[in-house]
């Protein structure tokens, strides 16, 4: 038995998921975003749970991430975010609904659509309104109008959407904005001849901060996970996942004694250490070393000290009394993935989608 596991609440997702819909207009169609495994957890088990709650939408980024929900049984509408041309023919095969990004990625879609005798397709359109990562240019809306036309045996387009590059930064606001208005000129060209087209553009920092531009539906990822990039809604949302681990072994050390790889640290001090199975191979990245992270033993910090090794995180609980075996929470309710992150210089996203596949997982019901 390892003693490193990641428990995945699933009581806590539903309450996240509920603290959405309460956000939401009663037609605003909710989209999980369950990419990533998601977010670290267990794509699968996250989808079975929120599907039972009612959702109406998953999204990945891949396709194989969109295979893995549909061999597992769920039946919903899935958007792939960012399909590419090598797999196009699996991701119909699957029923997935892709993001057309590019006359490319369009070109490749009606060939093998046309090499398939596959007809009325659900695509949405992702436009670039200031982002520069993927999607049309808005000035190309007339031209995929025309396109579509000529295609209507075989495109039914299902959604258009858009994606926010600062809608977490309220300094930001006025780009936001600016993305939001080029997004509603959009809409307002396609909406006349495409009335039950699935327009959508906020992440879970959109929903949060600017609610009027849900449209037809949200996209929503992080807030699931319990995780708002906002200290007031977090005091509201739940951290789904729990990473806990136990204590290896204690070491005491003497002034000048070095510990770990490199002798990164040198105790000053006589002090001692508590050893713990976890590594930069588990998702505590190196960043994470030299007192930058920490984690917690009977409700107190113990800062990581030295660097940390593939399989090991050494730390320091000089000050903490406790034994070899002893619970170790390295993330949960009151330990926050964010606030870890943040003191790393990264974010939560980053910690909870890399922690690996070696960490076996625990859904508790
Ligand atoms: C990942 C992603 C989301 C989800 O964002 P959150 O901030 O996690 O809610 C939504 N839309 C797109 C296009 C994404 O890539």
């Amino acid at each position: 038995m390892s003693e490193t596991v990641l428990e995945i609440h699933l009581p806590k997702l539903r309450h996240n998921y509920q603290f959405l819909r309460k956000r939401l207009a009663n037609s605003t169609k909710l989209l999980a975003v369950v990419k990533a495994f998601g977010y670290g957890s267990d794509s699968v088990a996250v989808a079975k749970c929120l599907a039972a709650c009612g959702v109406d939408y998953f999204g990945v980024a891949y396709v194989q991430e969109g295979v893995a929900l549909r061999n597992a049984g769920i039946t919903q509408p899935i958007l792939v975010m960012h399909p590419q041309q090598h797999n196009l023919e699996v991701l119909i095969t699957h029923k997935l609904e892709p993001a057309i990004y590019s006359q490319r990625i369009l070109d490749a879609f009606l060939t093998t659509l046309k090499a398939t005798e596959t007809t009325h397709y659900p695509i949405h359109l992702k436009f670039n309104t200031g982002l520069n990562r993927l999607g049309f240019q808005p000035n190309h809306t007339n031209q995929l109008l025309d396109l579509l036309n000529q295609n209507k045996n075989l495109l039914q387009l299902k959604g258009v959407y858009s994606h926010l590059a600062a809608s977490d930064d309220l300094d930001e606001e006025s780009f936001t904005q600016a993305q939001l208005d080029h997004f509603e000129a959009i809409v307002q060209k396609i909406k006349p001849s495409h009335p039950d087209t699935i327009f959508h553009a906020l992440n879970t920092s959109g929903v949060l901060n600017y609610a009027a531009a849900q449209y037809d539906m949200v996209r929503t990822g992080i807030s699931l996970y319990g995780y708002g990039n906002d200290s007031a809604v977090d005091t509201q949302l739940k951290p789904v996942l729990t990473l806990k681990t136990v204590i290896s072994q204690l070491h005491s050390l003497q002034k000048g004694d070095s510990l770990g790889y490199n002798r990164a640290f040198v105790a000053t001090d006589s002090m001692q250490t508590a050893t713990l199975p976890l590594g930069h191979a588990d998702g505590i990245g190196r960043i994470y070393g030299n007192g930058k992270g920490y984690v917690w033993i009977h409700g107190q910090k113990a800062p990581i000290v030295g660097n940390v090794c593939m399989d090991m995180i050494m730390v320091d609980v000089t000050n903490i009394a406790c034994n070899e075996g002893d619970a170790v929470i390295v993330i949960g309710d009151n330990e926050s993935a964010e606030a870890l992150a943040n003191h790393a210089g990264t974010i939560s996203y980053e910690f909870i989608t890399g922690l690996s596949q070696r960490i076996p997982r625990k859904l508790i019901l």
